[in-house]
Formats: C-alpha cells, structure tokens, sequence
C-alpha cells in the first residue's frame, strides 16, 4: 500500500491545513517518508459532520450486518499484515516479528467483537411484560436494551501501535456498539496509522456503509484532539497515555455544555507482592521471572509489574541476584520516541532523589533513543515516608521494596493509588497472609493475578483492563475484553410500544434469536 500522508475524512484524502511531520525512526533518529499532514478544528468538524450524518445508518446495521463489517477489518488487516509490520517497526524499533503477534491480536479482537455483536448480548434486552391487572396500579410493557451512544473520538496509543491505536480495541468494541469513530493518529506511528486506516475504510466501502463511519485526523498539537473532546457532536472519548494528558482530556470535557463521559487509560505500577514462603521457595526463579517480564516492550507498557514488594528474610537475596543478573544482561534498547526517552531519564533521576538506591543497570545507550535497563532498591520505610517512590516509571525499570515485616506490607500496600493489575507470588504457607492482603488489593486495582508476572491481559469476557484512579477515570468499565463495548451504549427503555414499531432486539417472537431478560429470568424465547 502507498503511504500518501493524507488525513482520512470519510471517503475523502485530505491534504495538510496546519503544517505537516515525517515520522522518525527511533533506531537510527532518521526521518522516514513521507511527509503526514496535520489538520485542526476545521478537518475535525468535518470529521464529526459526517460521523453524525452516518450514526443513524450505522446504528440501524443489522447484527449480521455490523459483524460481516467487523470481521472484514479483520480480514483486511491479514492481508497487510507483512508491510504493517515492517513500517510499524521501523517507527517504533519494535521487531517485526513482535509486531506480527500485535497484528494477530488485533484481527483476533475484530473477529471477537463480530461474535459479540452477532450474539446480540450486548444490547442486554430486558422485557416487563405489561400487567393490566395488577394492583393497585396495572404495569406497562416495559423494554430496554442499549443502544451507541454517538460518534466517538479515540486517541491511539504510542505504545502498542495496532492493538491499542487506529485498529486497537477502543476501535473495535466501539464499532461494534454502532458508534462511528474520529480516530486521532499518535504522532509516534503516522505510516502506520495509516495503513491501519485505509484497511478500516476498505471495509467500509466493500460493505456499503456510510463513509462516515471512520476517519482519521492528525494534528501537530493539543489544539486537534481539545476541538475533537470539545466538538457538540462527539458523544464520548477514549484515551491512553499519561495522567496529564488523559486528565486534560477529561476536564475539557467536563467544562462543555454538554458533558460527555471520557474513559482515559493512564498509569500503574502493577505491584508485585511476593509472600514469604514463596520467597523461600523460588527466590531466584521468581526473581528472573519478574526481571524478564519488566523488560518486555523496554518497559514501555501498561502492564510493566514496575515495584516488587518483599519483607526481607530467607530467599529475599536469591531474588535480588536474580534480578540483577537479568538487568546487567539487559542490552539498552530503542525507546519509543525521543519525548518518551527523555522523560525515562527524567524518572531516573526522581527515583534516585528520592531516596531509592540504583543496584543493577544493563548495557550502556548506543543510540539516541535508547533505554538503558535499570534496578533499584528502597527500604520499605523510606517508601512509605515518600509516596513519589511508588509512581510509574514508563521505561524499562523497576523498584525492590525491601520490607520490614507484615504491619510494613499492609501499609505499603494501601498507599498505592489505583493500579490496572496487582500480582501476588505465594505457595501454601502464605494462604493466610494472602487472605488479608486481598481484600486492600481489591478497593486499589481491576485484576489481582496469582503466580504469574502481571501476566498480558487476555481478550476476553471475565477480563478487565481498568482499574480506580489513576489507572483509569471510570473504574466501573474495562478498555480492552468483551465487556470494553459497554463503554459506548447507553439505556433507552421503550414503554407500550406496538410490536411493529419495537426494535428488532425486543420484538416479541425475538427475530435475533438474543438473549433476554423477560421478567427477571434469561432466556432465548
Ligand atoms: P500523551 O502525551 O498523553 O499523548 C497521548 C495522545 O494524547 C497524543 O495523541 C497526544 O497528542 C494527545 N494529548 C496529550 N495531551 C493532550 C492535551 N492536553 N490536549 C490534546 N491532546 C493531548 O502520551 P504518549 O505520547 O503516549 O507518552 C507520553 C507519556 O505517557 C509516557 O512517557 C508515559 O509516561 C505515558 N504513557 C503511559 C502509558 C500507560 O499505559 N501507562 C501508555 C502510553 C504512555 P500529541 O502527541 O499531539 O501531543
């Protein structure tokens, strides 16, 4: 596929109107062409006229029809997975091999979400048959699914630039919702951004849809993605990348006449707890396990298990060499962008100054850009006396926590803000001390996972990618598994509606063939 550089507006290839940008390749800090046109308010309220123009269309695709669109994106993605891979790679220093496993679970995610959609669960129909007779009020008919909310603007990611950016999963669950999509392409992966775009809207024209359902702007700024949160017609937004930014976002849209909800993923530690008997047992295994983990994606992910928490006693030395000998062995290596590289440096420096003591560092930088692995160690008093110890590094870094004794761990514990993950590491013997830690875990993350190493989150319907702030701004959703489309629908109830006027999900002979919620009891009737 050629690269044009051309924002997509609907069907339409729009030149720049606000300057222009060559993507950088991060391994040998040359620019890469072409050149990607930028765009301002003007292309986003052109963007969202024609979304809006499309919802109606959309929104009213049958189940069959919305899947087929679904899971041709799927398709088109197959199709250009080889060059997908190869410019992603050379804008990210990711490998193209790696990049071919993000493409996979990215058509994965569409064909899921096409199963979704085709299932019909999602609009959670629920029907009250009317009771003319009960007393001392008779009832109404009664039915409720939901329904998209509207146009939706979605920020890509730069740090999984297909399964979370143009063709990620904010995309495929909001599609599958019925909302139409105003991406806004991460200035990290614009070749990229790209062909994942052209291989959206390819679907788009081989099923007959509205060409509003998808666009793609870029911007050189703040001022592209303000008009997008800030524009009336836009009806929610997703984000991920940092708590600035996605706070930014947020409060924009809170200050509009007409607050819509904005769903940012942003920050977390994942913090590892390894328990004592555990720490006996698989000191160094556990400790190579995390080191390994850690440095996945040099460290540039949202799941990095970033701080290791243990009191210290038997097996507590045999995974600190562990660690140390995976972090010296680390060569440095390419970092997303030079703003991500230089805000790793930057952390660094915070994390010494605060008290932590740097224990381990892997191979010297070579390129610009590269990120050099590093360990530190803190005692678990000093981490509690300064709470900057416990924040996140994005980079390929991590913090031991040297801990006193349990009265330490439970406090520790309960001083970390709102985490997407939280891992134990146990055996038998710590059952009981797990049993009390818990119940903390719970009220500060999503997902608690046991012998594993913040394990990469599944696609899936008991997953959940979220978490209270600031992992997230709305801990009540998930942004990546089945449940992920439940952040664009809404309620609607319809009351005494004739059979012939009810949406296809409430009909009384169920024409879908969905499941029900009629009078309390699920069913397929
Ligand atoms: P970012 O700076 O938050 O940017 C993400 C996207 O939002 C970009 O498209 C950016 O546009 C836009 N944006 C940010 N602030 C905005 C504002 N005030 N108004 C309008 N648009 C705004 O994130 P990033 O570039 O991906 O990386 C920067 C840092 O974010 C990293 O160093 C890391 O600390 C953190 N991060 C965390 C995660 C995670 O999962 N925990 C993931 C990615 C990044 P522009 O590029 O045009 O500014």
């Amino acid at each position: 596929m050629e690269l044009t550089g051309h924002m997509l507006i609907g069907a339409e290839d729009v030149a720049a109107t606000a300057g222009s940008m060559k993507a950088l390749n991060p391994a040998t800090n040359q620019e890469i062409e072409p050149a990607f046109a930028f765009g301002g308010a003007a292309e986003v309220d052109r963007a969202a006229q024609l979304a809006d123009d499309a919802f109606e269309s959309y929104h009213a695709t049958s189940l069959a029809e919305r899947a087929a669109f679904l899971e041709r994106i799927a398709a088109g993605l197959e199709a250009v997975s080889p060059e997908l891979a190869e410019r992603t790679s050379l804008e990210t220093g990711f490998s193209a091999a790696q990049l071919q496993v993000e493409i996979a679970k990215s058509v994965t995610q569409f064909r899921q979400f096409a199963e979704v959609v085709r299932q019909g669960r999602f609009r959670q129909a629920a029907i009250d048959p009317a009771q003319p007779d009960r007393q001392p009020r008779a009832r109404m008919d009664h039915r409720l699914q939901k329904i998209a909310i509207g146009p939706v603007a979605i920020f890509g990611a730069s740090n999984f630039p297909i399964s979370y950016s143009v063709a990620g999963g904010d995309t495929a669950s909001a599609l599958a919702a019925g909302c139409p999509v105003i991406l806004k392409a991460h200035n990290a992966h614009p070749g990229a951004s790209e062909i994942e775009g052209r291989v959206i809207r390819g679907a788009i024209e081989d099923t007959g849809l509205h060409e509003g359902v998808f666009s793609l702007v870029r911007g050189g700024g703040n001022e592209i993605g303000e008009a997008l949160v800030a524009h009336p017609l836009i009806k929610g937004v997703t984000f991920t990348g940092s708590e600035v930014g996605g706070m930014a976002l947020f409060h924009r849209a809170q200050q509009r006449p007409d607050p819509i909800p904005v769903f940012t993923e942003m920050t977390s530690v994942n913090p590892t707890f390894v328990l004592p008997a555990a720490l006996a047992a698989r000191g160094h295994d556990i400790g190579d396990g995390y080191a390994e983990r850690m440095l996945v994606n040099v460290g540039q992910a949202c799941l990095k298990p970033a701080i290791v928490l243990a009191i210290h006693g038997p097996g507590y030395d045999a995974m600190k060499q562990a660690m140390t000998a995976r972090v010296q062995a680390m060569p440095a290596r390419t970092m997303l962008t030079p703003g991500i590289n230089t805000a790793y440096r930057r952390n660094l420096e915070r994390l010494a100054n605060a008290g932590a003591e740097r224990i381990a560092a892997g191979g010297d930088p070579q390129g610009a850009w590269d990120g050099q692995a590093m360990l530190f160690e803190v005692d678990g008093t000093r981490a509690l006396e300064e709470a900057s110890l416990s924040e996140e590094v994005f980079g390929p870094a991590a913090l031991l926590m040297r801990v006193k004794d349990e009265a330490q761990l439970f406090a520790l514990a309960r001083q970390f803000r709102g985490q997407l993950s939280a891992t134990l590491q146990i055996d038998a013997d710590d059952y009981a001390l797990a049993r009390r830690l818990v119940p903390i875990l719970e009220r500060r993350t999503g997902r608690i996972v046991i012998n594993a190493f913040s394990h990469p989150q599944e696609v899936s319907y008991a997953s959940i990618h979220g978490g209270p702030f600031p992992a997230t701004s709305d801990s009540r959703f998930t942004s990546v598994g089945m449940t992920a489309i439940e952040r664009f629908l809404r309620p609607v109830c319809y009351q005494g509606f004739p059979d012939a006027l009810l949406p296809e999900a409430l009909r009384h002979a169920n024409p879908a063939g969905i499941w029900r919620l009629t009078d309390g009891e699920l069913s397929r009737a």
